[in-house]
């Protein structure tokens, strides 16, 4: 069946650019444009199977998403991969020690995150 991804992020650009390799892989792509929209999405959503998140966005960030969602019974398990500018060690710490499966750096290499979502997906 094909595999549902959630891709928040506040960039068009990135959102475009993501989604472009997302559909050419054969998955099926939403995209939110913060995590408050990304939160209402994935709760409209019948199923994700994976979420790709940015961290600096407007209302809400990617790190509040992330501890929003893993509160949560339903979400807990659902595989989440930052995707963000912030390459910092305590960022990616800070991501991970939230519930992120996987932190990416920008610009992130298309056939490393695909390989990373196939293996996330299992
Ligand atoms: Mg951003």
């Amino acid at each position: 069946m094909q595999k549902h991804i959630l891709l928040i992020d506040d960039s068009k650009t990135i959102r475009n650019l993501v989604a472009f390799v997302l559909k050419s892989e054969g998955y099926k792509t939403s995209t939110a444009e913060d995590g408050l929209d990304g939160i209402e999405k994935l709760y409209n959503i019948d199923a994700v199977d994976l979420i790709i998140v940015d961290v600096n966005m407007p209302r809400m960030d990617g790190f509040t998403f992330i501890k929003t969602v893993r509160t949560q019974d339903a979400y807990k398990d659902i595989p989440i991969i930052v995707l963000s500018t912030e390459g910092q060690e305590k960022d990616i710490q800070k991501g991970m020690s939230l519930g992120a499966n996987l932190y990416m750096v920008k610009p992130a290499q298309p056939e490393k995150m695909v390989r990373n979502i196939k293996m996330l997906l299992g």
